[in-house]
C-alpha cells in the first residue's frame, strides 16, 4: 500500500536538538509543509497554529533530533559471517535480500542517510529513492580500490583469489585513474581508496602503506573531475594517514594511527575525520576471529582509542561513521557513546553524526540540521541524550523516524499511559517512496 505524504505534519510536546545550535529547547515544535520541508523548529511558544488537516504527532516528552547520518558503512556485507561464507556461501538472492533488511533495521535505529564504502551496488541507492525498500538516503562507493597485495586484494593464504567484483586492484598512476573511473561507471557518489592495510585482511598491517601520495592526488583529481566526487581513505597507520590527506581526500576512515602532525594537517586541508570507533569498542572475542585479526586488534584497539582521544581534544573535524558490517548493523547510534567515552561532548557528538556528516556528504543545504526550509528528516528518541548520549544506542528508544516529512517508523505509546490521549492518528504512519538522494552530485548518476 502506498499513500503519498501530501499533507503538513506538526510535531509537539518535544525537546528540540536541532544539529547545530547549542543548546536544546525545551518544549518545542516542528511543523513541515506537504512537501516535506521544515516551516518551523523552534519554541511552542512561538509556533505558529496549526494548520488544519495535518498530521500530527505528540513525542510524549521525548528529544526530536535531526535524521542521523552513518559515513561509513557495509550495507552488503553482514557482521556475523566471513567475506568467504558471505560471498562464497551465500545465494545472491538472499543476500540482496538480506541486504534490504539491513537498509531497514539501519533506518529503524534513526540513520536516515548513510555513505556505503564498500560493496553495495549503487542499485540499492536508486532502490530507496523510488521507495522500492526502506532505507537511509544513500551515497555509495560502489568498491574499494587498493594495490596488489593491499587491503582490497582478497587473495587467501592459499593462493585462490576471491574475485570479489566490489574489489578494484591498480598499481600506478594511470591503473588508479582507470579503476575510479570504473567505479564511476558502476554509479559511485564518492570513491574509496585504501592507503594502507588493515585489520581483517590476511596479508597486511594497518601500518602498512598502500597507494602513493601521486596515485591519491591522481584518483582525487579523477573524481573532481566528474561532477566534484570526494575520495575517502581507508587509513589507519600515521604514514597512511598524511598521505592521504596530503593526496587530497576528504574523508580519512578509521585514522587510528592520527597524531598532531595528521591532525593539524586535516584541519589545514579541511578534510575530515571518520573513527568508526564502533570496531574499536567491539569486544575482542578470540573466537569470532581468525588468529591474524584478533592479534592485529589486540595490538591496536587502545592505541587507536588514544590517538581518537587526542584527536577529540584537538577538536578535530569528525563526521560519524560505524563501519557497520565489520561492527553490528542496526545499533549505529552507539558510536555516538564510544565518541562521548573519548572525551566529546554529548552535543558534539550529535552535531557530528548530524550536521557534520551532512557537510562531509556535501548534503549539509538540506540535510543534518532542523532549520526552517530544510528536509524534515529527524528522529524522536525517548529519553534525553543530552544527559544519557547511551539511550540512542537503543534502537527501541527510536520511537519515530521521518524522511522529508513521511513517517518511517512509528512507535505506538505503552498502552494505557493515563492522560495522554493515544497519539498519534493513524494517518501519521504513511508509506511513500523515498525523497531523492543526498548530494548535489548523487541521483541518477548513470
Ligand atoms: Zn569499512
Amino acid at each position: 500500500m502506498e499513500i503519498e505524504g501530501k499533507a503538513s505534519l506538526r510535531v509537539h510536546n518535544v525537546r528540540l536538538i536541532d544539529g547545530v545550535g547549542s543548546e536544546a529547547v525545551p518544549d518545542a515544535v516542528l511543523a513541515a509543509d506537504a512537501d516535506g520541508l521544515i516551516a518551523y523548529a523552534g519554541p511552542a511558544s512561538h509556533a505558529p497554529p496549526a494548520p488544519p488537516g495535518g498530521r500530527t504527532i505528540d513525542g510524549r516528552g521525548g528529544t526530536l533530533l535531526p535524521g542521523f547520518f552513518d559515513c561509513h558503512v557495509h550495507l552488503g556485507m553482514s557482521s556475523d559471517r566471513s567475506v568467504v561464507e558471505e560471498a562464497l556461501m551465500t545465494e545472491p538472492v538472499l543476500r540482496m535480500l538480506q541486504t534490504a533488511d539491513r537498509l531497514r533495521r539501519t533506518l529503524d535505529s534513526g540513520i536516515t542517510s548513510a555513505r556505503d564504502l564498500g560493496a553495495l551496488p549503487a542499485g540499492f541507492r536508486h532502490a530507496v529513492a523510488t521507495g522500492l525498500v526502506q532505507g537511509p538516503r544513500l551515497q555509495v562507493s560502489v568498491g574499494i580500490i587498493s594495490h596488489t597485495g593491499g587491503h582490497a586484494d582478497t587473495t587467501l593464504p592459499g593462493g585462490m583469489n576471491l574475485g570479489l567484483d566490489f574489489c578494484e586492484l591498480a598499481d600506478d598512476e594511470h591503473e588508479v585513474r582507470k579503476a575510479a573511473r570504473r567505479m564511476l561507471r558502476a554509479g559511485a557518489d564518492v570513491v574509496k581508496i585504501c592507503t594502507t592495510g588493515g585489520m581483517n585482511s590476511a596479508g597486511d598491517d594497518p601500518d602498512d602503506e598502500d597507494l602513493l601520495e601521486e596515485e591519491i592526488a591522481a584518483v582525487v583529481d579523477e573524481a573532481r573531475r566528474h561532477r566534484g566526487r570526494a575520495v575517502a581513505a581507508h587509513a589507519q597507520g600515521r604514514a597512511g594517514v598524511l598521505a592521504a590527506i596530503r593526496g587530497g581526500v576528504r574523508s580519512v576512515e578509521h585514522g587510528f594511527g592520527i597524531d598532531d602532525q595528521g591532525c593539524e594537517l586535516l584541519g589545514e586541508r579541511g578534510a575530515f575525520l571518520v573513527p568508526t570507533l564502533a570496531t574499536v569498542f567491539q569486544p575482542l572475542d578470540r573466537s569470532k576471529l581468525p588468529p591474524w585479526a584478533y592479534e592485529k586488534k589486540r595490538r591496536w584497539n587502545e592505541r587507536a582509542k588514544e590517538n581518537i582521544a587526542a584527536a577529540i581534544a584537538r577538536k578535530v573535524n569528525i563526521a560519524a561513521g560505524t563501519d557497520a558490517g565489520i561492527s553490528e548493523h542496526g545499533r549505529n547510534l552507539a558510536e555516538l557513546r564510544y565518541l562521548v567515552e573519548l572525551g566529546m561532548s554529548p552535543m558534539d557528538a550529535i552535531r557530528a553524526a548530524t550536521s557534520n556528516s551532512a557537510r562531509l556528504l556535501g548534503v549539509d543545504d538540506r540535510l543534518g540540521a532542523l532549520l526552517p526550509g530544510m528536509c524534515a528528516d529527524f528522529v524522536i528518541c525517548a529519553g534525553d541524550p543530552l544527559r544519557d548520549v547511551g539511550v540512542l544506542a537503543e534502537p527501541e528508544n527510536i520511537v519515530v523516524v521521518a524522511q522529508q516529512g513521511v513517517v518511517r517508523k512509528l512507535t505506538p505509546p505503552a498502552a494505557d499511559t493515563g492522560d495522554r490521549r493515544s497519539e498519534p492518528a493513524p494517518e501519521a504512519v504513511v508509506i511513500a517512496p523515498a525523497p531523492s538522494v543526498a548530494s548535489h552530485h548523487t541521483e541518477g548518476t548513470s
